[in-house]
């Protein structure tokens, strides 16, 4: 599938998208498009940035056009549940960019921490989309201004990050409200184990569609490794802030708790830091976030879900203050800068207890990565055996590892694949799954996908992602 008029998409979708310069899809919409559009359930495993949106969006406007109903007074044809204010808006946005040549196109925004007036009055007479935070819909039904037994298409977004928001009892008493011929559609980043049974519960004979977890790493991007003892991470930290030249810096931990441990020790020694994870309010999260857009916090610390709706310039450096056990992850994270054309740095610091990660991401990606050695010396020495340390090639990594190692039996793209044992922990994370493949994007002439393995980065031509569009940056 390399146009989007091979979809069979309505006129007024088709040019919208024109609108949109958008050209080529993309893996995930390639995949799930046809799909919605036989009326089937989906379960897609796919990040924000892949063009996810589009995937349900573009088919489930199709279905408003063809069959046209007049939306019941109090009631949504078509419900979207997303877990932050700031990706419903977003969501409600593409509904309205891609569906502006339709008429009657109704989409309604219902979010927390904003009067609720506004939204019953905006539901009053009936709205073919609802695009919803699960909390504010809860509240919205209660007050009678809703009923939701006229869903036809239910769309679920985000899901894992439902979950650690502490989302999923409030998802279950929507779905409990839903009649029960519906097409679901079922999106996450990662499927631990909850969130396939929430989806087991929820979808009739699903089709799987997945991009295909990333095989290299960007180029653009300077990586290295500190071998460290876990206690002297704290330091290192602050080490490296105060040597390397950092504009925005980036700084994962594993967990909320290790997050909130991090802020503390940097503003001990005088860095202002802040988190944002799940346990975090939303307000507080838009507001740190605004201020590590608007240049005000240098220093943001975030777990890997926490950090997946962070979509922001300028990141100079990324460090990995504790490396993840799923070697996808480490692609995404540095992902997160060397966007809009710069170059950005990725400092992963790596403990005895994660030398095993560190091989897993080295394998995934097919480079060994420059390191440095600051281990005491305590601990048993532990370092890939392919290791170069020291072997530099302009502090990037060089491409050498692929003939030499060969041991993983994938081969191709897909060499992750022959190392699941930390996945495997992580609820099979990517197994399973129909793979979508780098098709629609060879060709790709307009589009210009950009970014790590299929997980696409997109520009339209020539204009920053950031700025292209219809998105609003809040
Ligand atoms: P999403 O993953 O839905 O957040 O989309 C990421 C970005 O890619 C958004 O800014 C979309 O407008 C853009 N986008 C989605 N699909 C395409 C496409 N086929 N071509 C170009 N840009 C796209």
């Amino acid at each position: 599938m390399t146009s989007f008029n091979d979809f069979g998409l309505v006129e007024p979708i088709t040019r919208a998208l024109v609108d949109e310069k958008y050209v080529t899809p993309t893996p995930i919409q390639t995949q799930t498009i046809p799909i919605v559009l036989q009326g089937r359930d989906v379960i897609g495993i796919a990040q924000t940035g892949t063009g996810k949106t589009a995937a349900f969006a573009l088919p489930i406007l199709h279905h408003l056009h063809t069959k046209r109903l007049r939306p019941e007074k109090k009631s949504c044809r078509v419900l979207v549940l997303s877990p932050t204010r700031e990706l419903s808006g977003q969501i409600s946005d593409s509904f309205r960019a891609y569906g502006r040549h339709m008429r009657p196109l109704a989409v309604a925004l219902a979010i927390g921490g904003v009067p609720i007036n506004r939204q019953i009055r905006s539901l009053a007479h009936g709205v073919e989309v609802l695009v919803a935070t699960p909390g504010r819909l809860i509240d919205l039904v209660n007050q009678r201004a809703l009923t939701l037994n006229q869903v036809e298409i239910l769309v679920l977004d985000e899901a894992d990050r439902m979950l650690d928001m502490g989302f999923i009892h409030d998802i279950k008493r929507i779905v409990a409200m839903l009649r029960k011929e519906r097409q679901t559609l079922f999106f996450s980043a990662t499927m631990p184990q909850e969130i396939t049974r929430l989806a087991d519960a929820m979808l009739r004979d699903p089709a799987r569609v997945a991009v295909t977890p990333p095989a290299s790493t960007v180029d653009r991007v300077e990586q290295r490794v500190i071998l460290t003892d876990k206690s002297a991470k704290p330091n290192l930290l602050v080490e490296v802030l105060k040597t390397e030249k950092t504009d925005r810096v980036l700084v994962f931990t594993r967990t909320k708790h290790g997050a909130d441990k991090v802020v503390r020790a940097l503003q001990k020694t005088g860095f202002a830091a802040e988190a944002i994870h799940g346990n975090k309010s939303q307000n507080q999260r838009e507001r740190v976030l605004a201020d590590f857009r608007d240049g005000k916090l240098r220093i943001l610390i975030a777990t890997d879900i926490a950090a997946r709706g962070i979509d922001v310039d300028g990141v100079s450096h990324v460090v990995n203050y504790d490396l993840p056990n799923i070697p996808e992850s480490y692609v995404h994270r540095i992902g997160r800068t060397a966007r809009a054309g710069a170059d950005g740095i990725a400092i992963s610091f790596c403990d005895h207890e994660e030398a095993p990660f560190l091989r897993d991401i080295e394998r995934m990606i097919r480079m060994s990565i420059p390191s440095t050695d600051k281990r005491t010396g305590e601990r048993p020495a532990h370092r890939p055996a392919h290791h170069n340390d020291g072997n530099r090639n302009n502090g990037r990594p060089h491409r050498g590892g692929r003939q030499q190692r060969g041991n993983n039996g994938g081969g191709g793209g897909n060499s992750h694949h022959g190392n699941n044992s930390h996945r495997s922990r992580n609820g099979g994370q990517g197994r399973q799954v129909h793979q979508a493949g780098q098709q629609g994007h060879q060709d790709a002439t307009a589009g210009e996908p950009s970014g790590i393995g299929n997980v696409t980065f997109l520009q339209r031509s020539g204009e920053p992602r950031r700025n292209a569009g219809h998105r609003t940056q809040r």
